[in-house]
């Protein structure tokens, strides 16, 4: 019999009742290391005091109000942002997936209104992701993803990753658009360098085409910046965030500049909860807290000490693990044993990471993890890559 919740996913026999900082804890009190932040989305950890006031406080007030009307906590959120991006404005919404959806609407609604309604194709590259949608499964391309879900949304071209000669050789006078993740997540924590998005936004800038940029897992505060691209010293024409600016609220948005967004009149898309007053408080909690320059040069120095330690454990077990790799708090454990053994050994030992592609064990603890957290963090997977050992 079907269970009554649609199996789609494969869950871990875990049930937490309770999350406090970095810790998730079961009803029989079994306290688990959180190293992996609900797939980088708690980025202050569980219950911040913040986060919580700022929940609550808009919950005595009003939950929901359409989009019919003005709403002050979307309207703060947007200025924020706006003085702290590259953006002059912005689309909020529940999810990345979401995101997805209307960056490349907009893409496309731009060159129409251009007088260039041929460009239409967004190239996309392998290993990305970018949502479950029709557009998110046609943008990644992978036959996992899509497979049985026929006929696609058409005007995606896939091309393989960090590859600039096929980029160069792909684009016609019908690219639309670029989709990237500066540093790809479920892709197994595969960073672009800085050299090759500054490429990139040369390469968009040459060509007149747009540069969108998925920061869905990479952005708000993971790598040290508040967003990844700030590393390259580049800006892109359309960004996705989700995931961390809600830190827990769903809650994404679609970032732009006044020129690409420039065919999103009225009634051209919208959303019945994007951008709702509970989801904006909390964003609003969450950018305030992340873009402050201590909390971002904490997270550089937390994931120096962290990736220290990921680095001894790799040496201590090279039977288990290759490498690390990754950038902040967005780190990659590249693993010689089966990175789901390592997953499941961790479980053993009440720690919580997250398998990716390319056989890694992802790492994306809530951003303001603490001294005790790291000791804790290397102390588990030591004990978790012994149990792996000691079964090869
Ligand atoms: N884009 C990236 C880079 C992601 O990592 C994800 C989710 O993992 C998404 C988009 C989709 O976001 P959501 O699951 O919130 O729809």
């Amino acid at each position: 019999m079907i269970p009554s919740v649609l199996p789609t996913y494969s869950r871990a026999p875990l049930s937490f009742v309770k999350g406090e900082g970095s810790w998730l804890i079961e009803a029989d009190g079994r306290r688990f290391l959180d190293l992996g932040a609900g797939i980088a989305v708690n980025a202050l950890g569980h219950a911040h005091p913040t986060l919580v006031t700022a929940l609550t406080n808009q919950a005595n007030k009003v939950w929901h109000v359409s989009n019919l009307y003005d709403i002050p906590q979307q309207q703060k959120l947007a200025d924020l942002l706006v003085e702290l991006t590259f953006a002059d404005t912005m689309f909020f919404t529940n999810s990345g997936t979401e995101c997805c959806e209307l960056a490349v609407k907009m893409a496309r609604k731009y060159w129409f209104e251009k007088g260039a309604p041929e460009k239409t194709d967004i190239i996309t590259f392998d290993g990305s992701f970018h949502g479950r949608s029709s557009a998110g499964i046609a943008a990644a391309g992978t036959e996992k993803m899509v497979k049985g879900f026929g006929p696609l949304l058409p005007g995606f071209v896939h091309l393989p990753w960090d590859d600039e000669e096929a980029l160069k050789a792909a684009i016609t006078d019908q690219t639309a658009a670029i989709l990237i993740e500066p540093i790809q997540g479920e892709g197994g924590i595969r960073p672009l360098s800085d050299q090759a998005l500054k490429d990139l936004r040369a390469l968009c800038d040459e060509k007149n085409i747009l540069l969108i940029l998925d920061e869905v897992q990479c952005g708000v505060g993971r790598t040290g910046k508040l967003f990844a691209h700030e590393w390259a010293g580049i800006t892109p024409d359309i960004m996705m965030v989700a995931k961390g600016i809600g830190g827990g609220f769903p809650l994404g948005a679609v970032l732009a500049t006044e020129e690409a967004a420039s065919g999103m009149t009225a009634g051209t898309h919208g959303s019945t909860y994007g951008g709702n007053p509970l989801g904006c408080a909390v964003g609003c909690a969450v950018v305030e807290t992340v873009s402050d320059p201590e909390f971002l040069a904490n997270v550089s120095r937390q994931a120096g000490a962290l990736r220290q330690g990921l680095e001894g454990l790799v040496a201590a077990h090279p039977d288990v693990f290759e490498g690390v790799r990754g950038s902040g708090l967005m780190l990659g454990l590249k693993c010689k044993a089966s990175n789901i053994d390592v997953v499941n050994a961790g479980y053993d030992n009440e720690v919580i990471t997250v398998p990716a592609a390319d056989n890694i064990v992802r790492l994306l603890p809530p951003l303001n993890l603490t001294d005790e957290d790291i000791a804790e963090a290397t102390s588990r997977l030591s004990a978790a890559a012994k149990q792996v050992e000691k079964a090869i």
